[in-house]
């Protein structure tokens, strides 16, 4: 039961109360029932909330209050990262020209929209050092399953029919082997030695003339930057797979690395983390993918290309894998990422990158003397502890973490990469203060204090939020999904 007695808006229901006002109906009222087929026609009228205007203002503003979000406090969720939402970019993204438009209008119509979106591959390019990108995508699974896809076909395309394995470091993003699954490939895990980068042996152990790909993020998810790139990408090349590159998080890297020039030969980028579209509530998202010349072939159609300065779609591409997504993609997402790489510049980028990796390992280095810091190196733009001293105490990282949100914070990512211990991986981000930083800081060193001296409060956390601690495993598994009437 919620604590502060939030009625459901069901509970608010007073029979004939309505919150709308509509004009009378001046036209013949249709009869559904001939127009629909008969299964398809409601018997009775939905059970509907019936509340005044105020009623239903109110009850979704105080839900809405009691969400977690970056416009109301630090979000250092580690890899997935919910960054910036700058106002400006939902101004940009509300122009009419821009909201008003239908994917169905003729090309000639929306030349400007199309404009955007050859600029944004453009700078998407450039960015990531590939040839060719392809805005489709939905999310950033979705970007790394269509780079299989090509890679695929590219292999087919040479008559190379016996590569059905790709590789994944096993610091990799759960999406990483799960794409490759969806694509129909065999997953094979490359461990990570001590030094938490990928184990060269390990890698030559397994490449061979059945390698497809292999799927790397650099900086990995330890947020260490795989320093043997170089000599990984020439194994792999000269074993004829591809490399491909998780860039979700690019902001560890941009505008001082390019994966394109790592030796990677496709990308795919998260315009809902590093390019600062909001994706709380899971979209929607954007994953374009980038790639170098020999996959250029296979891109998803239609290709939008610029035929005598005017815009228009290539559907010509007798080689391509075919469409992954309808219409034109996420288009408010790649408006918001398009205002963003524009009103950034180069340097304002380079600037992201430079903020990101100092924020983190000045956070980093604060949080040593209190918790255990398993790979002991500079990192990239976020790091991994471990709560294994604490654990020592009969308090886990899980603890830890529900006790973040008495002190007003969304805890980190926890439990992952697996190959830490009570694992916690926290990413600040760039656009945070020194101020906020600190804040943060202190509370997790106040909770490693709580653990020594008064573990309980740690252990039952949290006791400041609206409901206390979930059963998560069954909330998951057995959502309420409707509300029934006592
Ligand atoms: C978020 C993330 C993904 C997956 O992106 P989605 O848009 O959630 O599908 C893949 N890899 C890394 C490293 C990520 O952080």
């Amino acid at each position: 039961m919620h604590k502060d007695n939030q009625a459901l808006i069901f509970e608010l229901t007073r029979e004939g109360r309505i919150g709308y006002s509509l004009p009378e109906l001046d036209v013949p009222e249709l009869d559904l029932s001939n127009l629909l087929p008969k299964g398809f026609v409601r018997e009775e009228a939905a059970e509907l909330p019936e509340v005044s205007e105020l009623d239903i203002m109110r009850h979704y503003t105080a839900l809405s209050n009691r969400n977690h979000g970056i416009d109301s406090g630090f979000y250092p969720l580690g890899s997935c990262t919910m960054k910036y939402n700058p106002k400006i970019n939902e101004s940009v993204a509300r122009y009419p020209g821009f909201a008003n438009i239908h994917p169905l209008q003729e090309e000639s119509t929306v030349q400007g929209a199309l404009e955007v979106l050859y600029d944004l591959q453009e700078h998407l390019v450039e960015i990531t050092g590939m040839d060719e990108v392809t805005l489709q995508p939905a999310a950033g699974a979705h970007g790394e399953w269509t780079a299989l896809m090509m890679i695929r076909a590219f292999h087919e395309a040479n008559g190379d029919f016996k590569r059905t394995k790709v590789l994944v470091p096993d610091s990799a993003h759960g999406t990483n082997p799960a794409s490759a699954t969806v694509a129909g490939f065999d997953t094979i895990t490359v461990k990570s030695g001590e030094d938490g980068l990928v184990d060269l042996e390990d890698l030559k152990r397994h490449v061979g003339d059945d390698t497809a790909a292999l799927m790397l993020t650099n900086p990995n998810t330890l947020g260490l930057f795989e320093e043997e790139i170089l000599e990984m990408a020439e194994i792999v090349h000269a074993a004829g797979g591809k490399l491909y590159y998780d860039g979700a998080n690019l902001n560890a890297v941009m505008s001082k690395a390019r994966p394109g020039d790592m030796g990677f030969d496709a990308v795919h980028l998260n315009l809902h983390k590093t390019f600062t579209g909001p994706h709380g509530g899971g979209g929607p998202g954007s994953g374009p993918v980038g790639v170098k010349k020999d996959l250029i072939p296979f891109l998803p159609k239609p290709v939008l290309v610029k035929k005598d300065e005017v815009y228009t779609f290539e559907y010509n591409l007798p080689q391509s894998i075919g469409r992954v997504k309808p219409f034109y993609g996420n288009f408010g997402i790649y408006l918001r990422a398009y205002t963003y790489i524009r009103s950034m510049g180069p340097d304002g980028l380079k600037a992201v990158t430079e903020y990101a990796v100092l924020n983190a390992n000045y956070m980093m280095r604060r949080l040593e003397p209190h918790f255990d810091l398993p790979y002991n190196r500079h990192c990239k733009h976020e790091f991994v502890l471990s709560g294994r001293r604490q654990k020592k105490l009969g308090v886990r990282t899980l603890d830890m973490a529900k006790r973040l949100l008495d002190f007003g914070y969304h805890p980190p990512t926890i439990y992952f990469p697996l190959n830490v211990e009570e694992g916690m991986m926290i990413e600040p981000t760039e656009t945070e203060s020194k101020e906020t930083l600190d804040a943060f800081c202190d509370a997790l060193i106040q909770i490693a204090k709580e653990v020594e001296e008064n573990p309980e409060i740690v252990q039952n956390a949290p006791h400041t939020t609206v409901i206390n601690r979930l059963d998560e495993t069954k909330a998951a598994r057995f959502p309420v999904l409707r509300y029934t009437k006592a």
